[in-house]
């Protein structure tokens, strides 16, 4: 139980690595705040990410060990209330992973303003908002006995933080700056013993990558692209989430993880 005693927030955490990540938190000890995309009423695809969100809650081990909020990321006054519905929940907030994420494909050209600045408000103003928030209530609080460092930030960033991929332009320009985010919030932060890191996922099999994962062509290309020879699983990402957030990390700041099964280093074109 790595985690016991930390109350931690995860973004976009109704489905794929968020999902995983909760579930992993929960079974290390921590109490968990499973953040999730709301919409308006009647909206079939928001109740279903509800009752996705709802059924993470209960595989944590039910209301006295997670709670489901609806925030956009994106949305600072969803993000304070999401913070604040959180800590009145649990008592504080040790741990913020900011997992939520979009991509759109499209060939530069056709891109438009209002798909670049759903991308970059999702994937990079999100970041910026839940750390600001987070690290604003660690910071508040009282810091926890057994802990050196005050709060952990963890970022899920992507290779395309650093690999191009044509047609992904607004995607890899949001994860290229989350890199940056983290980078120069690891010095600032430092002083305030609060971590901040970035995990690169490569392939992970989840929802994002769907059309892929159903096109058997799609997943032979993929797959040729990664040495280890398969897609990654949500749970192996949600395991370096853990390590990052525990105290044995403490040490680390400013770092990206890249976990791709070497994918990263052989991609030479797309
Ligand atoms: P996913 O689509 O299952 O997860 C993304 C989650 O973000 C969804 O639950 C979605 O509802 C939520 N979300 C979207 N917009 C939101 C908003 N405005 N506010 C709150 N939540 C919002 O896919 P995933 O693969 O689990 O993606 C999780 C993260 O991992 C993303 O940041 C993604 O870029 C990153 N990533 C994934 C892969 C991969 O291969 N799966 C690779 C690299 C990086």
């Amino acid at each position: 139980m790595r985690l016991a005693g930390r109350v931690a927030l995860v973004t976009g955490a109704s489905s794929g690595i968020g999902r995983a990540i909760a579930l992993r938190f929960a079974a290390e000890g921590a109490k968990v705040i499973v953040n999730y995309l709301g919409g308006p009423d009647g909206d079939p695809k928001a109740a279903s990410r509800k009752a996705d969100a709802e059924a993470v809650v209960a595989a944590c081990g039910g209301p006295d060990r997670a709670i489901a909020i609806a925030a956009d990321v994106s949305v600072r006054e969803q993000v304070e209330a999401l913070v604040q519905g959180g800590v009145a929940a649990f008592g504080r907030l040790d741990i913020a992973v900011n997992n939520a994420g979009i991509e759109i494909k499209k060939p530069f050209l056709e891109v438009t303003d209002h798909e670049w600045d759903l991308v970059i408000a999702v994937n990079l103003r999100g970041p910026f908002l839940v750390t600001q928030t987070a690290v604003r209530q660690m910071m508040a609080q009282e810091p926890l006995p057994d802990m050196e460092a005050r709060g952990k930030i963890v970022n899920i960033s992507s290779t395309h933080e650093d690999i191009p991929f044509p047609q992904y332009t607004a995607y890899c320009a949001s994860k290229g700056g989350v890199r940056m985010l983290t980078r120069n919030l690891a010095i600032e932060l430092s002083p305030m013993k609060i971590n901040i890191n970035s995990v690169a996922p490569g392939a992970i099999a989840t929802p994002i990558n769907q059309s892929v994962l159903q096109d058997p062509q799609e997943t032979k290309n993929a797959l040729s692209e990664i040495p280890w020879g398969r897609f990654g699983k949500p749970e192996e990402v949600a395991g370096m989430v853990v390590w990052l957030a525990s105290p044995e990390a403490d040490y680390v700041s400013g770092s990206t993880f890249y976990q791709d099964g070497a994918l990263a280093l052989q991609v030479t074109q797309y």
